[in-house]
């Protein structure tokens, strides 16, 4: 057993989010999650991405790699090929997920890349004072929509169920308890778990408020059996469920790379990963 406490992963840093703000809880149900599973500091790396989530990893006393926008989750797999004994993760917002990294998203899910993706969805590019994000409501005023989005808004849920992510989850940030027991199955599941993490930013959000989340926010009883069930619940959108939507098991990315089988990447022989034989080629 490690003699770890809460503050044992923390760093002399302190958040600069605004108070009140959802992250705080998200945080410490992060380091809940590490010291209940006894999680070594030195196993776990924190992928951040840009925006007010972007800082936490300065914040985890734990290996961090703060990357561009939208390239956390890219990143993060690109760390666990590198080496799959370490225990990695993303925390990225939903405009760097399902904006500029999109792309990353859904086909890093697919291949059931061994990482847990945090996507901290509060319905804004919050860090740039409140333009409209992806998942946005259709009809909200912004910054950058003075009068209401266009758009329909993306469904990350129902695009991760279609799109083969092994574990698809939805939680509410001032659920604590959903938050512990989320995230501690997260970090158990063996492969692409994905939690959407709503949050009202209580600065800068006045349409999706903390009222409208309490009347739209509801708890799933159990798992859907099946994928259909799981997409019909997922694609409600007079209620927001939260839970675990889908959880199935099938060999994780790295675990089907033959020279992955005996040694990570960052083991092998310098002569197999070294790339100063390709760099000769333009010299
Ligand atoms: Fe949190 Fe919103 Fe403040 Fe950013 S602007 S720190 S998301 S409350």
């Amino acid at each position: 057993m490690l003699n770890l406490k809460l503050t044992s992963f923390d760093t002399n840093i302190k958040p600069t989010w605004c108070p009140g703000c959802a992250n705080y809880l998200i945080f410490n149900s992060l380091k809940r999650t590490f010291l209940k599973l006894n999680l070594a500091k030195e196993k776990i790396v924190a992928v951040t991405d840009i925006g007010c989530c972007g800082n936490a990893a300065d914040f985890f006393s734990v290996y961090g790699f703060h990357s561009l926008h939208g390239r956390a989750v890219a990143a993060a797999a690109g760390i666990k090929l590198a080496n799959h004994k370490l225990i990695v993760f993303a925390i990225i917002g939903d405009g760097g997920c399902y904006g500029e990294g999109l792309t990353h998203f859904l086909n890093l899910m697919r291949g059931n890349h061994d990482i847990k993706v945090f996507v901290f969805d509060n319905y804004l590019y919050s860090l740039t004072t409140g333009q409209y994000s992806p998942t946005t409501p259709k009809g909200t005023v912004t910054k950058s929509t003075p009068n209401g989005s266009i758009e329909d808004a993306l469904n990350p849920l129902a695009l991760s169920l279609i799109n083969h992510a092994t574990f698809c989850s939805r939680v509410f940030a001032f659920n604590q308890n959903q938050l512990n027991e989320v995230f501690e199955k997260a970090f158990l599941h063996s492969g692409f778990a994905f939690i959407d993490i709503l949050q009202p930013c209580i600065t800068l959000n006045k349409t999706q408020t903390m009222l409208w989340y309490q009347e739209k926010i509801k708890q799933l009883p159990n798992i859907p059996q099946t994928k259909e069930e799981a997409l019909k619940l997922a694609l409600d959108e007079k209620n927001l469920y939260t839970g675990i939507f889908w959880q199935e098991y099938k060999p994780c990315y790295h675990e089907q790379i033959k020279i992955l089988k005996y040694k990570t990447l960052v083991n092998q022989r310098e002569d197999i990963i070294s790339i100063q034989k390709f760099l000769k080629d333009f010299s």
